[in-house]
């Protein structure tokens, strides 16, 4: 199976080349955003758990996220292969995620890190927010906590996949097409 976690802050394109990546490689899209999101719209029980931390751009704490990833996962028994979408944002989320695999005997494969400027970020999740209406995209309070909250938290999952050899760095600036091309390439490697 081709299981791989696309990494980077929030803004980074994650969503977008997600999106190309499960059309192009058939795979199951797991992006813990969207299912809170969808929880959320549903009013069920999980959603009204993490609502309080999404709306002030704190991470759900790792056993609510656990539990729904896991669930996912059991529930395409068929998959090709999963993309890891914002999950894990913790260390502990990502020594979760292997063991979860290690019961299907099937590992990460590598991690897709997209890098993209501070600035950057901030000019794309304020333009984000106009569109998509999404509150936490909305404040700069917010969205400055959330990158705060990936470089404490977040950023030290890159580390656990590096001591794995499989960390992989992608300049997350350019054209949708570019930066997508550049992906394929080093998803092309993984095995
Ligand atoms: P995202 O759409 O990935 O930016 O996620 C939106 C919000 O959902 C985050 O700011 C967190 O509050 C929550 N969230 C999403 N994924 C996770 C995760 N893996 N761990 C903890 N919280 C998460």
């Amino acid at each position: 199976m081709l299981n791989i976690v696309l990494f980077g802050p929030p803004g980074a394109g994650k969503g977008t080349q997600s999106e190309k990546l499960i059309e192009k490689y058939n795979l199951t899209h797991i992006s813990t955003g969207d299912l809170f999101r969808k929880h959320l719209s549903e009013g069920t029980e999980l959603g009204k758990k993490a609502q309080k931390f999404m709306d002030d751009g704190f991470l759900v704490p790792d056993e609510i996220v656990i539990g729904m990833v896991d669930e996912k996962i059991k529930s395409d028994e068929d998959s090709k292969g999963f993309i890891f979408d914002g999950f894990p944002r913790t260390v502990n989320q990502a020594e979760a995620l292997d063991s979860l695999l290690a019961t299907k005997n099937t590992p990460i494969l590598g991690m897709v890190a997209l890098e993209v400027p501070f600035e950057e970020l901030k000019k794309r999740l304020l333009e984000r927010g106009k569109i998509s209406g999404r509150t936490d995209d909305q404040s700069v309070e917010k969205i400055d906590n959330r990158i705060q909250v990936y470089l404490d938290e977040t950023l030290p999952v890159s580390d656990f996949y590096r001591k794995q050899s499989k960390y992989n760095s992608i300049d997350g600036v350019g054209s949708i097409d570019e930066i997508f091309s550049k992906i394929c390439t080093t998803i092309d490697t993984f095995n």
